[in-house]
């Protein structure tokens, strides 16, 4: 039986960790130098197929932020199963730099050994709250075969398959 709780911060955050995810790390730079900066996010969707447009949710305090402002472009890195240290890398927890490589693809540093890539343009950056919503159009993508990383209830999972045979599979 569900029971109806106030709207706190802690609640809400416990609620929608019900939602599943999978899990990216979003990248910032010009892929070449210092001034790349990454970090873990799950708030990212699907928006639009024409034109191709995604979005992250970064909060406003994250240094994330301020940097896909200024440069304009990010890039998504889809991790793979594998990659559970990596995400909690870029999450400011248990720090593994010798997983952490980056790859230049479409001008933007993408994480190496991810599932998918997607190399974005910003087109439109909407606050929202305590976040900013950075809609970006997908310029270029790169994609491959492998289990994904879950996110459930604040913790990370391995997928499994209920039914293989759905009319919509791809
Ligand atoms: P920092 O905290 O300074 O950087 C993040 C980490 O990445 C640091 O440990 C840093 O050393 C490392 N790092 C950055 N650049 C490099 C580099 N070039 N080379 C090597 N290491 C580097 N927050 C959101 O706003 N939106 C979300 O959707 C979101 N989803 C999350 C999902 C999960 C599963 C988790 C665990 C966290 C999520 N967070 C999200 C929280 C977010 O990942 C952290 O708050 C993060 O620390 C914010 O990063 P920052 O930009 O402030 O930079």
């Amino acid at each position: 039986m569900t029971t109806g709780v106030a709207v706190t911060g802690p609640a809400l955050r416990k609620a929608l960790g019900r939602f599943v995810s999978g899990v990216t790390v979003v990248t910032t730079g010009s892929g070449s130098g210092d001034d790349v900066h990454g970090m873990t996010a799950n708030a990212f969707t699907s928006v639009s197929l024409d034109p191709p447009l995604v979005l992250v949710s970064i909060a406003t305090k994250a240094r994330m932020d301020a940097k896909i402002a200024e440069n304009g472009r990010y890039g998504v890195s889809i991790l793979c199963r594998e990659q559970e240290p990596v995400s909690l890398h870029f999450a400011g927890g248990t720090p593994c730099p010798e997983r952490v490589r980056f790859v230049e693809r479409g001008g933007v540093p993408l994480l190496d050994g991810a599932l998918v890539h997607l190399a974005c343009s910003v087109v439109d950056s909407h606050p929202a709250g305590d976040h900013t919503l950075h809609v970006g159009r997908v310029d270029e993508l790169w994609s491959c075969h492998g289990d994904p990383l879950v996110f459930f209830t604040g913790t990370f999972r391995a997928l499994e398959i209920v039914r293989e045979d759905a009319p919509w599979g791809f």
